[in-house]
């Protein structure tokens, strides 16, 4: 490779966009943040009907191939108010909500306003309720604390708050000296910005690439239909998206993990062996593995008609739709696996 990877830069990305709140639903904040990025590196882009964006960089065949990183996260949405004046929620996308119980969120009504609030069990009060410790946290247990002096339903309809008003909640970033990174949404925002890298990487040095490339980011791979479309000329695509650890696969946080099936099925056969035997051969740390329960925008693709060679790889994160955390080191696994695949 010409340059070294430029993990700050990456990582301020990474920085940024997790701090624009964005659920499956409600991306058109970060997508803007994305768009301020492209503009800045200059390839040409656009956005489609449903809020993808999708960037085009030019390469030396007539082939078109694709990268994919989903920018939307999981989160919550207002299903009532309730006459004591909380809220009560649905999910967005699969997130563990045991590990929200205590998270502090935001609001946003229709009407452009932002609140801030807690979410928290229906037996909050350890010195008050006998099934504190036990209740189990799921939607009809849970509620939205919100931070203003509401008692009621009519309380709180008076702020503008309604039922379908999205529930965000803080991605808690932290980035330690060690390395590691920890931050809910890591699924799949720190794709996006190893994807933003690569392309400032193929600008900044004039790398030759070997196809016509679409990078695209999608909006709703958290409900299922992120790229259930996408541009007709794409013959071969790779959603990066993170990698499964736990139980007994392979991956650790500082591998890219390259996906050989998941619940939606094996990936293209011929594009998996590629990408692992330029893994192998170009000494990177790396897993195979199947993911017992996970689907991707490839599926999505896959499920909707396209003729496409498709796979996922990604940087392995651990603790995936709960508190998440990977390392440095599967970034820069994942960089180089992704350029490597474009170039050679
Ligand atoms: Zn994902």
């Amino acid at each position: 490779m010409k340059a070294d990877f430029d993990k700050q830069y990456i990582l301020k990305v990474l920085k940024d966009i997790l701090a624009v709140d964005s659920p499956a639903g409600f991306t058109k904040n970060v997508v803007e943040k994305l768009v301020e990025y492209v503009k800045e590196i200059g390839f040409p882009y656009e956005i489609t009907n449903k809020g993808n964006l999708i960037v085009s960089v030019p390469g030396e065949s007539d082939k078109t191939i694709g990268l994919a990183a989903h920018v939307d996260t999981l989160g919550l949405i207002v299903r009532g108010l309730k006459s004591d004046g909380s809220l009560s929620f649905m999910k967005v996308g699969g997130a563990i909500l045991n590990t929200l119980d205590g998270e502090y969120c935001n609001i946003y009504t229709r009407c452009g306003k932002k609140y801030t609030g807690t979410i928290l069990s229906n037996s909050p009060a350890g010195h008050v309720f006998m099934d504190a410790h036990t209740l189990a946290r799921d939607e009809d247990n849970m509620h939205i604390r919100l931070d203003e002096k509401v008692n009621s339903k009519e309380d709180v309809q008076k702020l503008g708050i309604n039922s379908g008003d999205f529930i965000c909640y803080e991605p808690k970033t932290v980035i330690t000296d060690s390395g590691f990174i920890k931050s809910r949404f890591l699924d799949d925002k720190l794709s996006v910005a190893i994807l933003i890298g690569v392309m400032k990487y193929i600008k900044d040095e004039g790398i030759k690439i070997n196809h016509n490339l679409k990078m695209i980011f999608p909006c709703h791979e958290e409900v299922g239909h992120g790229m259930s479309c996408m541009p007709e000329e794409i013959s071969e695509i790779i959603a990066v998206d993170m990698g499964c650890i736990g139980l007994d696969l392979n991956c650790s946080e500082y591998d890219v993990s390259i996906c050989a099936k998941d619940s939606s099925g094996p990936y293209d056969y011929e594009l998996v062996t590629r990408l692992a035997n330029l893994a192998k051969d170009n000494n990177l740390s790396y897993a195979v593995d199947i993911y017992p329960r996970y689907g991707s925008d490839i599926s999505a693709a896959l499920r909707a008609g396209y003729d496409i060679k498709g796979c996922v790889i990604g940087p392995g994160v651990a603790a995936s739709h709960g508190m998440e955390r990977t390392h440095i080191e599967s970034v820069e696994n994942t960089f180089k696996l992704i350029v490597l695949y474009l170039t050679r």
